[in-house]
């Protein structure tokens, strides 16, 4: 008998007839003789519409109270689920993070997990029962309810994957798996069948928003079964995450194309070229808790050299900011550039580590489409480069076509 956790995200349960719906695809797997664990999103746009509410109240509310009132979107289809599986004649409950108990630490609205204690949902599942969880919740050591941070249904269901050593966990949502680029750009993009363990995690860290970036790296640590499949299809494998990195040889060399529009470039011109000036730089943009992504320092002239990184568009002002007031006189530095208008683009691959000139056959394509690339970042299976917005459609499809990968 399997343990499989079954994870809706939000829309999949976005309405009564969803909630019916996947309630039919729950009790067949339950039929099967499988021990089922559910794990549910709000109902899409939920998590949202409770954030404003909160905020017409107050204008930064407290967390504490946040995590009380976002909470409840969950709750609410959780037992809905429930109430559909028993309306098809399933044994079904349903229960809050707090309620399983899903301890996490005091981080309200970012809070992580520290342990689950899952005895109650073993000893429903002993006597028959589906076990509904509300899914980005927990509570901390004295009860106060606080929520994983956005996306973090995912989490609650690797989490209890883990806890309850579970065979498989199956996330579904509105695509049917993992595509070698988003089909909205290349209409030739192919779903693939499976995706390396570590091919996923710079695909979902790059802006692949099919699973969150967290809850790949627990299922990574712990050797979690992922599934990524659809809620609105009937059948079809969707697609497995894998823990072996080797590929059969005629697979392509690339699996993804993942791109990202959200960045945005800043450039600091003419600073000394000398001991500590990334730390001078860098440490007043850490400090406001601004995350930077790509870096890249020029190799120095004359003694003096640039410094580029990269920030999420909507830190940038606030990023500007701080390098004028803190850091451009400081390092002495000539000028200092913002630029939005800019796009990240990575090819990933394991199959980059046994074959060399991926990055040359790149860059030549990027060139014969008169693409203009700004900045290189590398890591053993990727290879990112950032360029202007408007060309990004345009390399994306070249990308696509020279690595081969419409065809299986
Ligand atoms: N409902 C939460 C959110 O919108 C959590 C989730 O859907 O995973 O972020
Ligand atoms: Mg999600």
């Amino acid at each position: 008998m399997s343990i499989i956790i079954q994870k809706f995200g939000g829309t999949s349960v976005a309405n009564p007839e969803r909630i019916k719906t996947i309630a039919e695809k729950v009790a067949k797997f339950a039929s099967q003789g499988n021990k089922i664990v559910v794990v549910v999103s709000a109902m899409s746009g939920e998590t949202d519409k409770l954030i404003s509410l909160a905020k017409e109240m107050m204008k930064s509310p407290e967390p504490r109270e946040m995590d009380s009132i976002v909470s409840t979107g969950e709750q609410v289809t959780s037992g809905l689920t429930a109430l559909a599986l028993i309306n098809l004649g399933i044994k079904a409950k349903s229960y809050a993070g707090h309620q399983v108990k899903i301890l996490t630490n005091k981080l309200h609205t970012k809070a992580r997990i520290e342990n689950i204690d899952s005895t109650l949902i073993k000893k429903d599942l002993d006597e028959g029962y589906v076990v509904v969880v509300a899914g980005f919740q927990g509570s901390d050591i004295e009860g106060n309810i606080t929520t994983l941070g956005r996306g973090g249904s995912d989490i609650t269901a690797v989490a209890l994957a883990v806890s309850l050593k579970a065979d498989e966990c199956q996330i579904y949502t509105d695509v049917d798996g993992i595509y070698t680029t988003d089909p909205r750009v290349v209409p030739e993009a192919r779903k693939l069948d499976s995706i390396t363990f570590e091919e996923m995690l710079e695909m979902a860290s790059l802006g692949s928003k099919v699973l969150q970036t967290r809850a790949v790296e627990f299922a990574g640590k712990y050797k979690i079964k992922l599934r990524v499949l659809s809620s609105f299809q009937t059948s079809g494998e969707g697609t497995i995450i894998t823990f072996e990195d080797k590929k059969n040889m005629e697979d392509p060399i690339i699996s993804g194309i993942a791109f990202n529009r959200d960045e945005a470039k800043i450039t600091i011109l003419g600073v000394p070229d000398m001991p500590g000036i990334a730390y001078q730089i860098l440490g007043p943009i850490a400090e406001s808790n601004i995350d930077v992504d790509m870096i890249i320092q020029n190799v120095g002239q004359d003694g003096l050299t640039d410094f580029t990184f990269t920030v999420h568009q909507n830190d940038m002002e606030k990023t500007l900011d701080i390098l004028n007031k803190k850091v451009k006189d400081h390092v002495k530095a000539r000028e200092i550039n913002g630029d939005n208008k800019i796009a990240k683009l990575s090819i990933v691959g394991v199959g980059m580590r046994s074959n060399a000139g991926v990055a040359s056959k790149m860059f030549r394509t990027l060139a014969e489409e008169g693409v203009n690339i700004t900045t290189i970042s590398t890591s053993e299976i990727k290879i990112s480069v950032i360029l202007e917005e408007k060309l990004l459609n345009k390399a994306v499809k070249s990308l696509h076509k020279v690595f081969d990968l419409e065809t299986a």
